[in-house]
């Protein structure tokens, strides 16, 4: 069976890999990266139907932090990022909101410059060796690295964890974070919708949480819609059949749809979207105090589920592994 060596193991091209991946081969290790998706990003998500482009994952982010900011300069000034506005209309909420260009996973894409990662590739088991640690892809090829990060969505991240003996306590913390279900609709239409700029409406109740407006948005080029079911609509709709309950979420926005009509929409389900309960710590060494090769955790469930927080998790994920001895 081939095996790959290298000094650090990344599963998950999302936001925290990529982050943790730029930061640790800039320190000078090797890194590889591994994600069953075909496109890079994970929950920055983009797809094209017939001629219009759908953002159908995150929609925009915000920037706190000085790091993050700074960050979200470079790309402004590499054109893969630009604001898109900063209030929703209506509300005296001025922080701005930050989009993708031309959609949210261009920026997935600058961070994955220059970093080996094999994409389209599941990881199916990872267990320890004497000095580090063996993954088992899909494809029937092995890789074995001195560390180990993991940055999937916790539930996955904790199958891929069975038969490694971690600490209780770690364990107990990873099994507390929890993520609500999206159902995210993207419909093509004949004409504009009734959205008013900047072209994206957040609702509070019912059984839409988002409908973004990718025209006006400057994704799409032709009128194309994304709707996100709220999560309580989602977590009880998320395994019912996909036409029908995207029908039902294209009833429900009717009245920002205005006259024009669906011609065409396909339907994916996140089953974890965002997190609800997340860890306070930006990132978990759960190899601490333990005799196993060092084994980090990171994603948005740690420092924050959203955009921000993936980021701030991988940088802190690097940043503890790079400080870690095997
Ligand atoms: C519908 C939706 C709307 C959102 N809207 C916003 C928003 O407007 N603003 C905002 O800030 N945030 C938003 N978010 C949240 C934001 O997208 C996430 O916080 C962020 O993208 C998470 O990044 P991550 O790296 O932690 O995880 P992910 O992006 O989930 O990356 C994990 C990666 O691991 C890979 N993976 C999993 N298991 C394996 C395996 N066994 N082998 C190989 N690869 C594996 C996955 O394919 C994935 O690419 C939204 C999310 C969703 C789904």
């Amino acid at each position: 069976m081939p095996t790959t060596t290298t000094d650090i193991l990344i599963i998950g091209a999302g936001l925290a890999g990529l982050s943790a991946a730029n930061d640790l081969q800039q320190a000078g290790h090797q890194v590889l990266v591994v994600d069953k998706g075909r496109g890079l990003g994970g929950r920055l998500a983009g797809r094209r139907i017939g001629d219009a482009t759908f953002d159908h994952g995150a929609q925009f982010m915000t920037a706190r932090e000085p790091r993050f900011k700074a960050a979200v300069a470079d790309w402004i000034a590499a054109g893969v990022a630009e604001q898109w506005y900063s209030s929703y209309p209506g509300q005296p909420n001025g922080h701005p909101r930050y989009r993708g260009v031309p959609t949210m996973t261009a920026v997935a894409k600058h961070l994955a410059i220059g970093l080996d990662i094999m994409r389209a590739t599941r990881v199916v088991t990872v267990s320890r060796q004497q000095t580090g640690w063996l993954a088992e892809l899909d494809n029937g090829n092995r890789v074995s690295a001195d560390k180990l990060l993991i940055t999937s969505p916790v539930p996955q991240t904790l199958e891929l964890l069975k038969g490694i003996n971690i600490p209780a306590d770690k364990y107990a913390r990873l099994e507390h974070i929890e993520y609500e279900s999206c159902i995210a609709v993207m419909a093509i239409l004949d004409g504009p919708t009734a959205i008013e700029a900047p072209g994206a409406i957040a609702l509070e109740e019912g059984p839409i949480a988002w409908i973004s407006d990718n025209l006006q948005k400057g994704v799409s080029t032709v009128p194309a819609v994304t709707i996100h079911g709220s999560g309580e609509f989602s977590a009880e709709h998320i395994d019912h059949d996909r036409t029908q309950i995207g029908q039902q979420l294209i009833d429900a926005a009717a009245q920002y749809l205005g006259s024009a009509q669906v011609t065409e929409y396909q339907v994916h389900g996140w089953r974890y979207s965002k997190p609800s309960i997340v860890d306070p710590d930006p990132c978990l060494l759960l190899s601490h105090g333990t005799d196993l090769p060092p084994l980090a955790v990171a994603g948005d469930a740690f420092a924050g589920p959203r955009f921000e927080g993936a980021v701030q998790s991988g940088w802190a994920a690097a940043k503890m592994l790079m400080d870690a001895h095997s």
